[in-house]
């Protein structure tokens, strides 16, 4: 028997005004997809023929213009014609790609591979933890697999179990019925983390639920508010034997995330941005960090936001502070060739410093992407960079030739500070800032979603 392998993942957000490029996917085809895929071994182990199509997976950015969808879509759909005898399909997706003119990039791949494969075939996804599912995947995907964790760290587990339930269910012609249970909440991501109750408890049921023969795949999805479209929400979704048996365990599911909506809070120092640069000022931590939250590049900003440097050049700090990795396309390529130690004007914050630094920008793949240059207005010193950057580890820092170890206070376009900075930090204040991963929803303005939608309205609500 036959098992189609692909990935296409772009994580969207409608509010970011960069769409990507190809050059934002790592990209991979034929045999090289296993690079990034966990499921080859466990085919081949269970003796089943494997036709690798293409990985494409994107940073999260903006929604992806129909250009660059039918450039991996097609390719997808390419593999699947020419082996429409396929008996298994297996992609991982991340279940939030909103595609212009099309809205779910994963819905619409889905059915345009349905119209072209045998009726008995199988198709198994996995999907991020974070997918903001549409009710009607369940009528094109036999086998759904989520993540269980957030910050994730079962990529590799969610694939074997989908991979696994797929040869099950082809071995033993079973056809299973995907239910998809919708839920009217949209939680700040940044509140929901599976190491802490309710979810340690929830999580551990979908667990418990995927022990039983006859379950495939349990899951929860806490979507993501940063998607501004009629399937942006939580939802339960079940994998299994019968139609029944899917139906009434994705409600019991629902119904039990829904019970703990009230529960999700911040376990960290978060507050609105002047409140965090006041706090970090005073602090007498050896070093702070904070993150601003509203305009997080790894959730699809531009990072290309200067409130929380302003508020920092309107304190006239004595600490040394820095902002780093300020998306500044023209500051960048105007200071190119200005020696270090010389007056510069920075005209998108209407400032004069002087040029302490050039540098290079490190990527998502440890790769050189661009130029930056790290400018100084007194203590306070923003490092500007010609395309959108992720200041996540010291490394960045090394590259943009500024020494992180200098500075008391550090500002990063993050969520969460990733576990690489962590060390560097004796304090972290989560910053409410605006822009376009602003963490609250009233915030966001979000036209598409359906209403009534908690937190915006509280209502009483049963699956
Ligand atoms: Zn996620």
């Amino acid at each position: 028997m036959k098992i189609i392998v692909a990935s296409f993942q772009c994580e969207s957000n409608s509010k970011s005004s960069m769409h990507p490029t190809k050059g934002d996917f790592e990209y991979f085809v034929g045999w090289d997809i296993f690079k990034k895929l966990a499921v080859k071994e466990l085919f081949e182990s269970e003796g089943f023929e494997i036709v690798p199509s293409i990985y494409a997976n994107a940073l999260p950015t903006s929604t992806v213009t129909r250009d660059i969808y039918d450039f991996y879509k097609d390719q997808i759909i390419k593999t699947v014609r020419d082996n429409s005898d396929a008996d298994g399909i297996f992609i991982y997706v991340h279940g939030s790609m909103e595609v212009e003119g099309i809205g779910s990039g994963e819905l619409y791949m889905l059915k345009e591979i349905r119209s072209i494969v045998r009726k008995d075939c199988l198709i198994a996804l996995t999907m991020d933890l974070h997918a903001n599912i549409t009710d009607r995947l369940g009528d094109y995907a036999d086998i759904i697999c989520g993540y269980k964790t957030a910050p994730h760290v079962d990529q590799r587990e969610s694939q074997l179990r989908a991979g696994k339930a797929l040869c099950y269910c082809l071995k033993n012609s079973v056809k299973p019925y995907t239910y998809v249970c919708k839920i009217p909440m949209l939680v700040k991501g940044d509140t929901m983390l599976t190491a802490n109750e309710p979810l340690v408890s929830l999580e551990r049921r979908t667990r418990e639920l995927e022990e039983r023969e006859d379950v495939f795949g349990a899951n929860l999805f806490f979507g993501h508010c940063w998607v501004d479209a009629e399937n942006t929400s939580a939802s339960a979704v079940v994998s299994s034997a019968s139609k029944d048996t899917s139906e009434s365990l994705a409600k019991d599911l629902a119904n039990a995330l829904w019970s703990t909506r009230k529960e999700y809070k911040f376990l960290i120092e978060a507050e609105l941005p002047e409140e965090c640069v006041r706090r970090a000022l005073v602090g007498k931590e050896k070093r702070i960090f904070i993150t601003d939250s509203g305009d997080n590049t790894t959730a699809g900003a531009e990072g290309d936001r200067t409130e929380i440097l302003r508020l920092f050049l309107e304190s006239n700090p004595k600490k040394k502070c820095c902002v780093a990795g300020i998306t500044d396309y023209d500051t960048v390529k105007r200071l190119k060739d200005i020696k270090e130690g010389e007056t510069v004007n920075v005209e998108s914050i209407g400032r004069t410093g002087v040029l302490k630094s050039h540098g290079k920008i490190l990527g998502w793949a440890k790769e050189i992407i661009g130029d930056s240059v790290t400018v100084s207005f007194g203590n306070v010193d923003a490092i500007f960079t010609e395309k959108r950057s992720a200041f996540i580890e010291k490394g960045n820092f090394d590259k943009a030739n500024t020494d992180l170890t200098e500075y008391e206070v550090v500002t990063v376009k993050l969520g969460y500070l990733f576990a690489e900075l962590k060390p560097f930090a004796d304090r972290e204040i989560f910053a409410l800032s605006d822009g376009s991963s602003c963490v609250e929803l009233k915030r966001l303005n979000l036209k598409n979603i359906v209403r009534p939608m908690f937190p915006l309205e509280d209502f009483e609500w049963k699956a």
